[in-house]
């Protein structure tokens, strides 16, 4: 009775993994010791297998005797660490066998090793790892450090989790509590469209429409869909080439909207920090696409999950409040007097109701999104009244103008903040 009426309230750690390549070559017992923890890995997969054990826990007990007699050079912590990489990877193949997706047993194939962070030491001023193989031998690990990975070197409030050794790089997660959000004393509602995200800008006694345009996002999308398109035509007869050349055409697409996209993100975390606004944004959560006749020609919903996904981790560390809401009808519904249209009214681009009420359609969905947060009573107790947007005014936000450099080239200056 006692323990489970109220949930307490635990904030969730940020976790990030940052990837660091190596300043010099690794020494080669790096790489013995990424060959250990492979066959560690693989004997108590074995184990896993012949015993149908599940949990890491009894794993553990199984294997890690066996373990320790077949590698006694192992370093004991990376034992552990092994078994726990194997019941990962066997977890993943029972479901993998539930879905009937997996046929042969699992195994570790790559190059690797993880070290729990009681198995490793960093220092944090030089970006030296040092990384036991076994009593009195240790690799040392001279990192690469850039302004990004300061951030989190020279923040103590950043304790270190995990650290995984690749044969060309570590990825070190970092962990922190977030900063706890502020009140807010604004709120910034935003519709997310393919193109822009567009919304009302709302704080005590005034309110305005507000977009950040991003149009190159489906430019970019579209012109790298097309060559793709292009490419699989041209090499029909040669499958491994077009797989080959499509993948690196996907990793181009991907960094080049992924750079304009924390742009954006960046753009308006600053004017919502500036404002001390909470930012309400529609669960994407569970939205699929619509069936229509060109949905081949739709393009991913990706890039819109991503910006999201930028957003509330950048929110999070600058301590934003994030309100999440439940997009239904948002773009259905007239705020004024709360029908909801199943036939559409208007323009292509006007929202109108039979009420009377006009509105640009994005504008109407993100008044939509901030009244669904209001009646939950999550955007601040600010009272707001959809009546007081004036549709000709609008505060832009971010448009690709803003951007001092088109391509992420790195060859050119800083991008120029927004007046
Ligand atoms: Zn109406």
């Amino acid at each position: 009775m006692k323990s489970n009426t109220r949930p307490t309230l635990i904030r969730r750690m940020s976790v990030r993994s940052t990837v660091f390549y190596f300043d010099s070559q690794p020494p080669s017992e790096a790489r013995f010791l990424m060959e250990d923890f492979r066959l560690a890995t693989n004997g108590a997969i074995r184990t896993g297998l012949r015993t149908g054990v599940t949990s890491r826990n009894a794993l553990c007990k199984l294997a890690y005797k066996d373990s320790r007699r077949e590698l006694p050079g192992l370093y004991s912590n990376h034992h552990a660490s092994a078994i726990a990489v194997a019941a990962g990877i066997l977890k993943n193949h029972r479901r993998r066998m539930r879905a009937g997706l997996a046929m042969r047993p699992p195994y570790l194939r790559r190059l690797m090793m993880r070290a729990e962070n009681q198995a490793y030491k960093l220092d944090r001023k030089e970006g030296i790892v040092d990384l036991p193989v076994r009593a009195g031998l240790h690799v040392k690990l001279k990192l690469v450090v850039s302004h990004y990975h300061r951030r989190y070197l020279d923040d103590e409030a950043w304790s270190l989790g995990s650290l995984t050794l690749l044969p060309d790089r570590v990825i070190i997660a970092f962990r922190r509590t977030p900063p706890k959000p502020y009140a807010p004393k604004s709120v910034l509602s935003l519709d997310t469209n393919e193109r822009s995200l567009d919304g009302v800008f709302l704080r005590e006694g005034s309110s305005t429409a507000v977009r950040a345009e991003f149009p190159d996002v489906a430019i970019i999308q579209q012109r790298h869909h097309d060559r793709r398109k292009r490419l699989q035509k041209k090499k029909a007869n040669d499958r491994r080439t077009a797989r080959t050349l499509c993948k690196r055409e996907g990793q181009r697409e991907h960094h080049r909207i992924e750079y304009r996209l924390h742009q954006v993100a960046n753009t308006i975390l600053s004017f919502a920090k500036s404002q001390e606004s909470a930012i309400v944004l529609e669960d994407l959560t569970g939205i699929r696409h619509k069936k229509s006749k060109d949905l081949n020609r739709r393009l991913s919903t990706w890039p819109r999950r991503e910006l999201h996904r930028l957003i509330e981790y950048k929110a999070e560390d600058k301590g934003i409040p994030i309100i999440k809401v439940d997009p239904r009808y948002s773009s259905k519904k007239c705020p004024m007097c709360g029908s909801v249209q199943h036939s559409r009214m208007g323009t292509w681009s006007e929202f109108a109701c039979e009420c009377g009420w006009r509105m640009d359609r994005h504008i109407n969905a993100s008044i939509n999104l901030l009244q669904t947060a209001s009646s939950k009573g999550l955007a601040g107790g600010l009272w707001f009244d959809p009546g007081a947007f004036r549709h000709d005014a609008m505060m832009i936000l971010y448009e690709p103008a803003m951007a001092a450099r088109s391509e992420p080239n790195g060859m050119s200056e800083e991008a120029v903040v927004p007046p």
